[in-house]
């Protein structure tokens, strides 16, 4: 059986992807990613962004971002990543106009950070007409309807994230609860993220232009499923403390971090394999909780409980509360609702097994 070379890069790419290892290990693959963004440019818009997306992409190795930007893998072409307003060399009109003349073709937009919607758009601006800053919303309302596909990178563009948490002056929304006000229908995918993983914008590109859209599959909340399906909890290194319920008190202590706000049993992304930093290190192996980036809740308590300040780290509303009282019946709370229901079912039935066992004295942390 003969095998295309577009067939056998689709392949390779949703096999590599899923795999969790470098896509572009062949260089095959590598050239042919080149020549697909150059024929399909990609626009890159700031709106309410802290630029840390952009900064996790300029950290990607595997291709090198100098490769994506500058082309080295066919010499003599240049990769179009377009327009974007912190890496590009361009600035003022002369940059705007890398985006006016870009939109004319095929393109595929991605926007990092919330769209702010109050005041007319006017928090946010990229670009000025006539004297006068154009809104955020102006460009990715434009923008979006002409697009081939959207990818919301970061959670602030997937979900609103931190700039909707309470009070949330600038009325900031995720992009597809812009695109649903609007009535846009183009595909978007969300890519959520505080930062994003440069391997899931990466690996998300080049399955789009290798495979077409519906290579990408996603979930219910639009995240490809090749990087946010599976649980944190389930592949965490620490996992086997939280087991045999060893919690630690402070950080520092080697134990699961359950009891310090884990967001591990509710989190899905493929973090544990892919880490961050080029492969060093994650959130968790840095001794530091999973805060929960790419799930729609984020930062949680910040956009859910107003009397609780962001920075205080507690379990979710929708984790059983380990206690000492073990006849204690579970109760879920409402705000997770069918997002949680799995992982807090698995949660909830090991500490139900706990509960159970005579030896279960240092549930609470003591040992
Ligand atoms: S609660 Fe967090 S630290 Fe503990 S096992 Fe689960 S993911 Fe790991
Ligand atoms: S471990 Fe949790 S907080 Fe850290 S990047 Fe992954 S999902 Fe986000």
């Amino acid at each position: 059986m003969s095998l295309s070379r577009r067939k056998f890069l689709k392949f390779s790419a949703g096999a590599v992807a899923a795999m969790g290892v470098n896509l572009f290990d062949n260089p095959l693959m590598a050239k042919a990613f080149a020549q697909a963004v150059k024929e399909t440019p990609i626009i890159w818009l700031a709106a309410g962004a802290c630029s840390g997306c952009s900064v996790s992409l300029l950290n990607t190795l595997s291709p090198r971002i100098q490769d994506v930007l500058l082309d080295e893998l066919v010499p003599g072409h240049h990769t179009e990543l377009a327009f974007h307003p912190t890496v590009m060399a361009a600035s003022g009109d002369l940059a705007m106009d890398v985006m006016y003349q870009t939109e004319e073709k095929p393109f595929i937009l991605v926007v990092e950070g919330s769209v702010g919607t109050a005041d007319g758009g006017r928090m946010m601006e990229v670009g000025e007409a006539h004297g006068h800053g154009i809104p955020v919303t102006e460009h990715v309302e434009r923008l979006g309807k002409k697009a081939v596909a959207v990818l919301a990178v970061g959670s602030c563009a997937a979900f609103g994230g931190v700039n909707k948490a309470n009070m949330n002056p600038s009325g900031s929304v995720g992009v597809g609860e812009f695109f649903k006000s609007k009535g846009i229908t183009t595909p978007l995918i969300n890519l959520p993220g505080c930062a994003i993983h440069p391997d899931w914008f990466i690996g998300t590109v080049a399955s789009v232009l290798l495979g077409g859209l519906e290579s990408v599959k996603v979930d219910e909340l639009g995240r490809p499923e090749m990087f946010y399906s599976k649980l944190i909890h389930d592949n965490c290194p620490l996992r086997g403390h939280f087991d045999a319920g060893r919690f630690a008190q402070k950080f520092s202590d080697p134990h699961c971090l359950y009891k310090l706000g884990c967001k591990g049993p509710v989190a899905r992304a493929n973090c544990p394999e892919k880490k961050f930093n080029s492969g060093t290190n994650w959130c968790i192996e840095n001794g530091h909780p999973c805060i929960g980036c790419v799930e729609p809740e984020f930062p949680y308590e910040g956009s859910m409980h107003a009397t609780v300040p962001l920075q205080h780290v507690t379990p979710p509303a929708a984790y059983p509360a380990i206690e000492t009282d073990h006849s204690q019946k579970i109760d879920f709370g409402p705000t997770y609702g069918a997002l949680a229901g799995a992982a807090a079912g698995v949660v909830g039935m090991n500490l139900l097994k706990k509960g159970n066992s005579k030896d279960d004295g240092d549930q609470d942390g003591k040992e």
